[in-house]
């Protein structure tokens, strides 16, 4: 029987792949994409939406706003006159409700699959070779394994975390994000293995529930990636107002697990400068950044190049080093973000439809999903100053805000940098609730290469938080008008 044979055939079911496969699919492509990964689905089929729908973006995100929720009605309600004689949680109901969330998600990413006439391919993909201008991709499912065939393949097989040596992960005591996502209760005492961006995110959830949480950060820097004057506020609000306890500059040293009457208790033995501590607690999540997925992926069959970091390497357009081998999201240089791989996904697939599909690397938001929210595109000041360009700066807090006051949320600001020449928008940072929203009007500004003044002349509705930006980009210009 001859092998089946497509335009497309997409690796990796996650954000970079689905959307690859669908804007394909669009185009007029016959598209297929082979998916190997269950999760927790309970009837064993294959889920769509990677890492992100499973067991990243939405189920944190989901659990976040559950745990807020809880330290809002335990702290904030108050002020508002609000009294409650008593407050629970229910671990189960908030674990089954983030399940249920995902359950849908990925349900309804297979029905775009069938609405936009995508073939999905369960199972194992690996590339064998090519045969005349077609790549052929082996995929080995539950019923065994077929060949398929394409000109074009986009390898989106994304990433898993990063364990480390001597600290086996079970994801019931010692966690990486997929356990830590469905603990089934609220540890007395966690403690965290890097204070990035999961760990500040899952840390801060167990922490709204009551736990206390201890997070050991190798870097003597807190939040390096994100602007100094941001990363000094968030500090300040975890440590001080929020009561994380985070240790920088920490070397981890033996991890063991022991019985402490009844229960399974975790002691980290590490070392700060000269000094030796140990931390005990009941979990222990290890959140150290995250691998590329090329494992098992058959690249030597293909000659497919990878970088010294196990990614596929690819050009600016996510072109490989193999004619018709494309390559997106989290297996390739860059961001690990969803919408980094969405937009590359799309690129790909215009430019395999012969468009001049692109992704500006210069405008993708971070958003860091703590409280309060910190999100941020574009340059940092370190940047600017590295690159010797002269920038003007305007910074102006949510405390001057009439909405945020009256959503009792103060925290915070944004700050704007624009070009001191020619006043285009460089970077902007935001530190405050909402932030992850807030940031959407400053990428349009990059995209479109906006001025500062540009932002400073558009109507910006009352109250609202956005009249923060606003008034930021009239800072620029030394004449805000509340503040
Ligand atoms: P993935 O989502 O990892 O998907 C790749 C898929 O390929 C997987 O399903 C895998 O099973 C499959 N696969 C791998 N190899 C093969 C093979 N050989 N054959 C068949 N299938 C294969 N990003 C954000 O932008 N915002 C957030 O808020 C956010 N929160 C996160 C929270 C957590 C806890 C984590 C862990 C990540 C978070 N991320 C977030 C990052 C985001 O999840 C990733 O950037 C995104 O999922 C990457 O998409 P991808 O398609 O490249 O890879
Ligand atoms: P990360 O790169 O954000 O942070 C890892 C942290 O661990 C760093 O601060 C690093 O210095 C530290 N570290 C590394 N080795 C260590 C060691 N031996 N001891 C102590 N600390 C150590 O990685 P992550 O938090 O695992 O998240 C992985 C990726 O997932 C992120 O890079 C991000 O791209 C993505 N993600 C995004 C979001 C979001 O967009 N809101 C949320 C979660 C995850």
């Amino acid at each position: 029987m001859a092998n089946k044979q497509f335009d497309v055939l997409v690796i990796g079911g996650g954000p970079g792949g689905y959307v690859a496969a669908i804007r394909a699919a669009q185009l007029g492509l016959s598209t297929a994409c082979i998916e190997r990964d269950s999760y927790a689905d309970l009837k064993g089929e294959v889920r769509l939406g990677g890492t992100c729908l499973n067991v990243g973006c939405i189920p944190s995100k989901a659990l976040l706003q559950s745990s807020e929720l809880y330290d809002q009605a335990g702290h904030s309600f108050v002020m508002h006159g609000i009294g409650l004689d008593s407050l629970k949680i229910d671990i189960g109901t908030m674990i089954r409700r983030k399940d249920n969330i995902v359950t849908q998600l990925t349900a309804g990413i297979r029905g775009l699959f069938k609405k936009n006439k995508v073939t999905l391919l369960p199972g194992h993909g690996r590339f064998v070779g090519r045969d005349d201008d077609r790549w052929q991709v082996e995929v080995v499912g539950k019923d065994g394994g077929e060949i398929v065939e394409a000109k074009n393949v986009v390898v989106a097989t994304g990433s898993r975390p990063r364990h480390l040596d001597g600290i086996p992960v079970d994801n019931k005591i010692v966690c990486d994000n997929v356990g830590a996502l469905s603990l089934d209760a609220v540890p007395k005492r966690l403690g965290v293995i890097g204070a990035g961006v999961i760990g500040l995110e899952l840390g801060s959830v167990w922490k709204r529930l009551g736990a206390d949480v201890t997070v050991l950060e190798a870097l003597p820097d807190f939040l390096a990636a994100a602007d100094a004057a941001v990363a000094k506020e968030a500090w300040k609000t975890f440590t001080q107002k929020q009561g994380l306890k985070i240790q920088l500059d920490a070397r981890i040293g033996k991890v063991t697990q022991g019985k402490k009457g009844r229960h399974t208790q975790v002691t980290v033995e590490y070392e700060c400068g000269d000094a030796s501590h140990v931390l005990e607690c009941d979990r222990l999540i290890v959140s150290v950044g995250r691998i590329a997925n090329t494992d098992g992926l058959g690249a030597e069959n293909v000659d497919l190049a990878l970088d010294e970091r196990g990614r596929v390497t690819v050009d600016a357009h996510c072109q490989t080093n193999q004619p018709g081998i494309w390559a997106v999201g989290d297996v390739v240089r860059g961001a690990m973000l969803a919408h980094k791989g969405m937009e590359e996904g799309v690129m790909v697939a215009e430019r395999i439809a012969g468009q001049a599909g692109h992704v500006n690397y210069e405008a993708i938001p971070w958003v860091i999903y703590t409280h309060p929210e910190i999100a941020w595109v574009g340059k940092t000041e370190a940047q600017l100053r590295a690159a010797g360009i002269d920038f003007r700066v305007g910074q102006i807090p949510f405390a001057a805000n009439g909405r945020a006051l009256g959503q009792g949320d103060t925290t915070g600001f944004v700050r704007m940098y624009a070009d001191t020449a020619t006043d285009r928008v460089l970077g902007v940072h935001v530190i405050g609730n909402n932030a992850s929203e807030l940031i959407a009007e400053a990428v349009v500004a990059m995209e479109f290469g906006a001025a500062s003044e540009d932002i400073a002349r558009i109507c910006h509705a009352h109250p609202t938080l956005s009249e923060v930006m606003h008034e930021a980009a009239l800072a620029v210009d030394k004449r805000p008008l509340h503040f």
